[in-house]
């Protein structure tokens, strides 16, 4: 056998959407909890299950296995599956976060194995030595922050306001030094910080302007937090259901609200600017974040239209490789370079490969082993793929 279907854990984070995962997929919510995301991978954490008579974790099918993954993805990835692959549903926001690049990574989990930080501690900022580029495809219209906006943006939405603990450090995102604007806003302590918060506050609340509003609903769900006037920093976009956008090592960025496909390089490292009850290490993520700036229009990534029928979503890393498939218009089979997920969008697919044949419903997934030399794909809808690149 070289395709397997899986089951895939659920993760009740307080954010997730009661509903989300059963209006898309029908799953029953039957906990009543909030679920805000399903895990197809191998991750030890939560790895998926693989359906077959007697059901094993997928990392405990291919940690290792070079007939599942792949000689090519062990030399170059390690014993494990590349990526991670995600359905999100957030109905609130989610944390401020940046992710460290690969040196950032490495250097950080080294250092706090060797002063002993247990790697289930709640100040543990580095779990792995890897590092998280993130692409997004969404869903439904799916809200988020992604990276910094032109400064010109920013010094205009902070300049709609009269702001007095901003009013020196304006200069410095004048002169375009943006890092120590943003260095002097997150080091705010006590009364300062509230009182930044109060003045920008009651403006917004009279404000019609997008930007100032996201900041009143921000802090709705987190008063007084200071990554409440993120907005005013960072792009809010709004992806239409079928759009993807990248987000790379040193972006800041927070997804606020939908549904939506993530996958992942295979990493839990994540270092939290506000919004949030978890741990937040003001000097570490300002080592790894990027000071750069990106217009709105810049971000969504550019759907690529392959020959085989498949629309690829390219991100500059070789972790991961998504692309959407619509069966109905691909009519040659499907190679299989390294191992991979199918996960069924919407329709209904039937997966073929040799004498073997899967089908796929809304909201099920398969693990595609590197064994599998090709497939051939009929039926309807929306396939999502996913795999790394060697
Ligand atoms: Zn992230």
């Amino acid at each position: 056998m070289a395709i397997f279907p899986l089951e895939n854990p659920v993760q009740h984070y307080d954010w997730g959407s009661l509903n989300a995962m059963s209006e898309l997929f029908g799953m029953a919510n039957e906990s009543g909890q909030p679920v805000a995301e399903l895990w197809m991978g191998a991750h030890p954490k939560a790895p998926s299950i693989v359906l077959a008579d007697d059901p094993v974790a997928l990392n405990v099918l291919v940690d290792g296995q070079a007939a599942h993954l792949g000689q090519g993805s062990l030399a170059k990835f390690g014993q494990t599956l590349p990526f991670l692959f995600k359905v999100l549903a957030a109905a609130r926001p989610l944390s401020i976060q940046s992710h460290p690049n690969k040196q950032q990574a490495l250097a950080g989990f080294t250092n706090e194995n060797h002063l002993g930080v247990p790697l289930d501690a709640f100040h543990r900022n580095y779990r792995d030595d890897n590092h998280k580029p993130e692409l997004v495809y969404a869903l439904t219209p799916f809200r988020a922050m992604n990276g910094f906006r032109p400064l010109a943006e920013m010094l205009a939405l902070f300049k709609m306001v009269e702001l007095k603990p901003l009013a020196e450090a304006l200069c410095w995102l004048e002169e375009g030094n943006l890092k120590a604007f943003y260095e002097h806003l997150m080091n705010l302590k006590g009364a300062e910080k509230e009182g930044l918060v109060t003045e920008a506050l009651s403006f917004a609340e009279t404000s019609d302007h997008p930007a100032w509003q996201e900041v009143c609903r921000l802090n709705q769900f987190y008063p007084g937090d200071i990554g409440v006037l993120s907005p005013l920093l960072l792009n809010v976009i709004e992806l239409t259901p079928g759009q993807a956008m990248f987000l790379k090592a040193g972006t800041l960025h927070a997804y606020l609200e939908g549904t939506a496909l993530e996958i992942m390089a295979c990493s839990d490292n994540v270092l939290r600017g506000g919004l949030t009850n978890k741990h937040v290490d003001v000097p570490e993520l300002l080592k790894t974040i990027e000071f750069d700036t990106i217009a709105l229009a810049d971000l969504c990534l550019k759907p690529e239209q392959e020959e085989n029928g498949e629309t690829r979503f390219v991100a500059p890393v070789d972790d991961f490789l998504f692309s959407i498939i619509e069966p109905e218009r691909a009519c040659e089979p499907f190679e299989v370079r390294s191992a991979e997920i199918l996960f069924c969008v919407e329709g209904r697919q039937a997966i073929r490969a040799g004498e073997q044949s899967i089908e796929l419903t809304p909201g099920r997934a398969c693990f595609v082993s590197a064994m599998t030399e090709s497939y051939q794909l009929e039926g309807s809808g929306r396939l999502a793929r996913a795999m790394s690149v060697l």
